[in-house]
């Protein structure tokens, strides 16, 4: 019995994409039954995860946003990818307060927060080829941050 499902989408990298990514999420997920709380937890992880790939890895310029989710019970996963500029030292970039646009108001913060509202983050990316960033979540599972 295969009880996974899974659904990809394309979008443009623009800003008003956010809310598309975050609407579209929230809605494939529905079906694990999650609390407001576990929802916003997901839909602000893919927010923060779509603005880096329209912000730093098309730097504002025109490309593509690839959205991965799989839901198998009340298992979330989800990937954002871009073909951008691609992150030189990830270990670095995912530090909290580590930011490379000090000056346009970001607190380089993005990562933390997704590392934070997600169970399990992962980021794989190659200079000159592109960012992917991996999230799972547990629907019905009580995080301890402070573990
Ligand atoms: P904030 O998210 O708080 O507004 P930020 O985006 O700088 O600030 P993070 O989201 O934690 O902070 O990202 C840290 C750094 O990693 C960024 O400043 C950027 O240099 C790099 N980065 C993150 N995502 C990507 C991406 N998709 N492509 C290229 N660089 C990225
Ligand atoms: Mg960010």
């Amino acid at each position: 019995m295969n009880n996974t499902n899974e659904m990809t989408v394309e979008f443009k990298s623009i800003a008003m994409n956010e809310a598309f990514a975050r609407m579209v999420v929230a809605a494939f997920i529905a079906s694990t039954n999650p609390t407001l709380e576990e929802v916003s937890d997901v839909k602000t992880a893919v927010s923060e995860a779509v603005t880096n790939s329209i912000i730093h890895g098309y730097e504002g310029k025109d490309g593509y946003i690839t959205l991965l989710s799989r839901v198998c019970g009340r298992s979330v996963y989800i990937e954002i990818r871009d073909d951008g500029c691609g992150i030189p030292d990830v270990k670095q970039a995912m530090e909290p307060m580590y930011t490379t646009r000090p000056k346009e108001d970001r607190s380089g913060m993005g990562f933390s927060f997704m590392e934070a509202f997600m169970d399990k983050l992962e980021v794989e990316s190659t200079v000159g080829i592109g960012t992917v960033v991996k999230m799972w979540k547990e629907i019905g599972v009580v995080k301890h941050h402070f573990e």
